[in-house]
């Protein structure tokens, strides 16, 4: 077993082998440029490239003229809110969200305020879900875009996507979701669920960093941030990064053969390793305790011990509070405190988060360097 027992797959995951394989020979065998109209190297990798786009849209009930290459989802999600709001803002400037968004979302609506649009921020229940009432009472004749994230990053749960597009199409509003950490764990069908956005990052699902997609559904438009050769059907112009892309779909390929039983899988180790923690550790909650979670997150508060010094005593595992992509502040998690949790117990509250090479040793081993961990802390103190 490998120590620290990786536990932070909502951070990142790593590259399967498989899709590694699928990548290698893009880097240097097959190099071409997908733009070069003029020699079988630019066919080679427009062809590579074309194969990953149906693998994608597969994944997702998509058409492939639908799926958008990007860098990732921070940049997918800026496109999609601010590409939106230029093509459409001579019908309207308002824009819905929530609050527990990721930064991509949430600071790129603060740059749209900036610009002169209005933004509504949804406030969640005290286990992180909107009621799509809160969203028919938000709309307004000027609303164009509906923005709510699929699954949370640090809670993992699950808004009621489904409902919530139906009512800004009733609305007039087109709806995007940052899915970021729902593609390749739940079936997403973005027909079915009314789903005219969807943002998505390879390397979140087992594929590399620095790609992911826009899926734009036909006949919504939306304004280039990139300026340039017109790449993408002109909405994102740029060098195709052709490895990545590849691996992204490999990734998506494989995601939609295996999803299903790896949920399964998780989903009973996360609850062998919650329920283990909750009945043996007093003074513990889950955060965002709702059936509508992910399966292979838990986020734990361990109430009456400083957090600082808890994550540094389980040196073992590797785990995060919060999100990592605000880490590099002290601030307690955001997201958490919306739920009510004080700053402590924002603090001292951990987000495990399983993954496809995740064991039952390594999760039984987590359970006991936690309790052991967690006692030795409290010995002395008056819990
Ligand atoms: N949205 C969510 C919900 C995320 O979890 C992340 C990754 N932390 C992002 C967006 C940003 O994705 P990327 O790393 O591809 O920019």
């Amino acid at each position: 077993m490998r120590l620290p027992i990786y536990l932070d797959y909502n951070a990142t995951t790593p590259v399967d082998p498989r899709v590694l394989e699928a990548m290698l020979p893009w880097f240097t065998e097959h190099f071409g440029n997908a733009a070069s109209r003029t020699h079988l190297y630019g066919w080679t990798a427009e062809e590579a490239v074309a194969t990953a786009r149906k693998q994608v849209a597969k994944l997702l009930r998509a058409n492939l003229k639908e799926v958008v290459f990007t860098s990732g989802a921070t940049e997918a999600n800026n496109l999609a809110i601010k590409g939106v709001f230029e093509k459409y803002s001579y019908k309207g400037k308002h824009i819905i969200t929530i609050v527990t968004e990721h930064k991509a979302v949430l600071d790129t609506c603060h740059h749209i305020e900036q610009l002169g649009g209005e933004v509504t921020y949804l406030m969640p229940d005290s286990q992180g879900l909107i009621a799509p009432q809160q969203v028919a009472d938000a709309l307004r004749p000027d609303t164009i875009l509906v923005s709510v994230m699929y699954a949370n990053n640090e809670i993992g749960v699950i808004q009621p996507i489904r409902e919530i597009a139906e009512l800004a199409h009733a609305g007039g509003a087109l709806f995007h979701t940052d899915a970021t950490q729902a593609v390749g764990k739940l079936p997403i069908d973005m027909v079915e669920e009314g789903i005219d956005l969807l943002s998505l990052s390879a390397h979140k699902l087992y594929g590399p960093k620095g790609v992911g997609a826009l899926v734009v559904r036909q006949g919504v438009e939306i304004t280039a941030q990139m300026d340039g050769g017109g790449h993408e059907r002109g909405r994102r112009s740029g060098t195709l990064n052709v490895p990545g892309i590849v691996g992204l779909g490999k990734a998506c390929e494989l995601a939609q053969k295996e999803m299903g039983t790896e949920a399964q899988r998780l989903g009973w180790l996360r609850d062998r390793l919650e329920k283990g923690i909750l009945a043996n550790i007093p003074h513990t909650f889950v955060n965002g305790n709702t059936p509508q979670r992910l399966a292979h997150l838990t986020n734990i508060c361990f109430e009456h011990v400083d957090g600082e010094n808890l994550l540094l005593s389980l040196k073992d595992i590797a785990v995060s509070t919060g999100s990592a992509c605000t880490s590099a502040s002290v601030l307690p998690s955001y997201v958490l405190k919306i739920l009510g949790l004080t700053d402590d117990q924002a603090y001292a509250s951990l987000r495990f988060s399983l993954g496809r090479f995740s064991t039952e040793e390594e999760i039984d081993f987590t359970l006991q360097h936690v309790l052991e961990v967690v006692e030795r802390m409290r010995v002395g103190s008056a819990v």
